[in-house]
């Protein structure tokens, strides 16, 4: 599995990726993470794909929607992630922190509501990639929904502490930081055993 991961604003620190590892050892996936350094849409592209909703906030899933279908000319293989320091917004949420596409093939994050400080959001950004990362590839399966009206109806997993818990705010993102360092795992069983059948399929 691939990931090519591309900073739409510029640099972020490549340690912002580095839950992804460690989320695919526990599914035993087979990871390869690329920063790509140029980006790969044609320059007039992007722009168009920013659409500001009324709160001033711009429209995650807009923008996945489209985009999504411009990059899979460029690789349909790769799972991609976006960063961007726009604040998000999706359907009626006041905002998103990331979306993922319904295909799970592109990840958009914002490290806009993550703190001021850089180490906040040096602490943070990781977890929520690797969450996101999470539903790209599938998680939780559909079979648990949980309608949550601050995150969205999303497959979410009840187990506090587990890494597709919901996250709605950066107090549960450092919960979350403070409960893998403690357990050193990202994922609950239950959502390591649909993360492991998934990377067999
Ligand atoms: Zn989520
Ligand atoms: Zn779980």
């Amino acid at each position: 599995m691939r990931i090519r991961a591309w900073q739409l604003d510029g640099d972020v620190a490549s340690d912002a990726f580095d839950m992804l590892p460690v989320l695919a050892r526990q599914c035993g996936l087979n990871l390869a993470v690329t920063i790509e350094s140029v980006p790969p849409l044609p320059e007039h592209v992007l722009p168009e794909l920013w659409v500001q909703t009324d709160s001033g906030r711009y429209d995650a899933s807009y923008f996945l929607q489209f985009v999504d279908l411009h990059l899979a000319s460029v690789d349909a293989e790769a799972h991609w992630i976006m960063l961007t320091n726009k604040p998000l917004t999706s359907g009626d949420l006041n905002f998103v922190f990331a979306a993922t596409a319904d295909n799970g093939r592109a990840v958009l994050a914002s490290i806009s509501d993550l703190g001021r400080s850089p180490d906040e959001r040096r602490r943070r950004l990781p977890l929520l990639l690797a969450h996101e990362f999470g539903h790209a590839v599938g998680l939780p399966k559909p079979g648990r929904l949980v309608y949550d009206n601050r995150h969205g109806a999303g497959h979410h997993c009840h187990a506090h502490g587990c890494l597709m818990h919901s996250l709605n705010s950066v107090a549960e993102l450092d919960s979350l930081y403070q409960s893998v360092l403690a357990r050193n795992l990202l994922l609950c069983p239950l959502c390591e055993r649909e993360c492991t059948q998934a990377s067999g399929e």
